[in-house]
């Protein structure tokens, strides 16, 4: 066997390993599998990839990408060792901006390579080059929508940005004038090519990508995470046919589907138009600030609102970005186990894009042993709020903001959320009245029955722990004294 023939086969074997690795991810139970088969397609692709090349190149050559290899994998392995849970987002977003960035330049080479060579030289043959050209012009262009597009996210999810969409006037009308100007452009380039012309279509792509992801308030941005997955996908692919790789035209088209079908997934979960937030917010014009404050807010106390829980029969927990940063969980399980010793019935609410990353609050109430039946999804627990006594709001905004339902001109309107003001009292436990991830201000704070425990929410629920402790080991809720009668 050539060693084409074994990098050919290799090839195939590392393709199916993918597909394994995406069947593995979709469950719980076979996610570490799917993560092992993932990393040995790739071990198998870069090994196959590199072997194929050193037949071409010189061994100076092959020695230079194992110390580019070797540097990358060092750094990559550096952050992702240091990156928080909270940062997750914002890592995957930097990761699908170099995709982004690796399509463009290929392009550019393989502009570059057949005009300093002519065709000739290439393996291009001289009838398809108005293809090769095309080709071309379609790389660069999706790889700097992704590019930049993927910037845009990285700055907003770190919130170096605010996240707030950018409405620039006509911006519907900037989105489809950039795709005409590319379809235009793309025919001129390949009926004759120029440099002039590769300037203006990177130029182009580049500022478009900026807009797409500028014009998608914070609400969406779960959607333009996956969305930019899809795209960096198709940047691989396109990559894929200019060096002629099957491999990457094969992984860069399983990205790219599987990150559009999750787009789709979550935009239906969102309620949001799938083809609105692909296209940077159509259709959707300036919706209103929202993030002026909206009349009086209640404090309380820890010590009161542990009297609150105390005399509590149903307690509903809603777990939200805030958790995951004051890292309260431990004490928030804590609380629970306590609480349920007393009688009183408590259980979670969790928001499908609670906190920055999907499941990111049921990973953090796992890892602090909360059980499982407990733990329940929006749908499952919106229709019992209005039986509910008490429900805690630790660190959440967005997620539980009554403006999503009842303003038509919120950004976030229409995207379901828990309805926790439904409840006889709410307390929001959070450090200010900042506004949530999506900066629209939040009514449930200035409801009849909410009230604020300003404080770090880790801080604030150890107080509440101790001031449980304080008032002693007897059960007082209605639920326990319920129990006592019955016993
Ligand atoms: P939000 O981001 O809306 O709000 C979190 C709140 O937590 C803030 O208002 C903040 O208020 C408070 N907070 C922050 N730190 C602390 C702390 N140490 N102690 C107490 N409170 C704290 O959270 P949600 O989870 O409700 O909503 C998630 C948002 O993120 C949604 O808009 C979603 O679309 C978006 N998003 C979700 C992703 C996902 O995949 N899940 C990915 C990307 C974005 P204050 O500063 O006053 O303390």
């Amino acid at each position: 066997m050539t060693s084409t023939t074994a990098s050919h086969a290799a090839d195939l074997v590392a393709a199916l390993l993918f597909i394994l690795s995406l069947a593995g991810l979709s469950q719980h139970r076979t996610s570490r599998a799917g993560v092992g088969y993932g990393i040995a397609g790739m071990a198998l692709a870069l090994v196959a990839t590199i072997v194929l090349a050193a037949q071409s190149i010189t061994a100076g050559a092959v020695a230079l990408i194992i110390i580019a290899m070797a540097l990358g994998g060092a750094m990559g392995l550096w952050r992702a060792r240091q990156v928080e849970m909270t940062q997750m987002p914002e890592l995957i977003a930097v990761l699908h901006s170099f995709v982004g960035l690796a399509a463009v330049l290929v392009g550019w080479d393989s502009y570059l390579e057949v005009e300093s060579h002519g065709s000739a030289q290439t393996r291009i043959a001289a009838d398809l080059l108005g293809i090769h050209h095309a080709e071309v012009f379609i790389g660069i262009f999706i790889g700097a929508v992704t590019f930049t597009g993927s910037i845009v996210a990285f700055l907003k999810l770190s919130a170096r940005i605010a996240s707030r969409p950018l409405t620039l006037p006509g911006k519907n009308a900037l989105n489809l004038g950039a795709l005409a100007a590319f379809a235009a452009l793309t025919i001129w380039f390949t009926v004759s090519p120029a440099l002039a012309l590769m300037v203006a279509v990177t130029v182009l792509a580049l500022a478009l990508g900026w807009h797409l992801v500028a014009s998608i308030g914070g609400g969406d941005m779960p959607v333009v995470v996956s969305m930019l997955n899809s795209y960096s996908g198709w940047a691989a692919a396109a990559a894929g046919f200019l060096l002629d790789n099957n491999l990457l035209i094969v992984t860069g088209a399983l990205v790219g589907s599987s990150g559009a079908y999750l787009s789709y997934i979550m935009c239906k979960a969102m309620n949001r138009s799938f083809i609105s937030v692909i296209a940077g917010g159509f259709g959707i014009e300036a919706p209103s600030r929202g993030d002026e404050e909206q009349g009086e807010h209640r404090e309380i106390r820890a010590r009161e609102a542990a009297e609150l829980l105390a005399q509590a029969s149903s307690v509903v927990i809603t777990p939200g970005y805030g958790m995951a940063v004051a890292q309260a969980q431990h004490p928030v399980a804590e609380l629970t186990r306590r609480l349920r010793e007393r009688g009183v019935e408590v259980r979670f609410g969790v928001h499908p894009v609670a906190g920055r990353l999907p499941g990111h609050m049921n990973v953090l109430l796992a890892e602090a042993k909360v059980p499982y039946d407990i733990v329940l999804e929006m749908d499952e627990i919106n229709d019992d709020f209005a039986e509910t006594s008490v429900v805690l709001v630790i660190g959440a905004n967005d997620t539980v903001n009554p403006a999503a339902t009842d303003d038509p001109s919120s950004p976030i309107a229409g995207m379901p959320v828990l309805r926790v003001w439904e409840a006889e009292h709410v307390v929001v436990f959070k450090r200010s009245m900042a506004s949530g991830y999506a900066g629209v201000q939040n009514p449930l704070f200035f409801r009849e029955n909410s009230s604020m425990l300003f404080g770090d929410a880790k801080q604030s629920v150890d107080a509440i722990l101790q001031a449980l402790v304080d008032a002693g080991p007897h059960a007082s809720g209605p639920a326990a004294q319920q129990t006592a009668a019955a016993g």
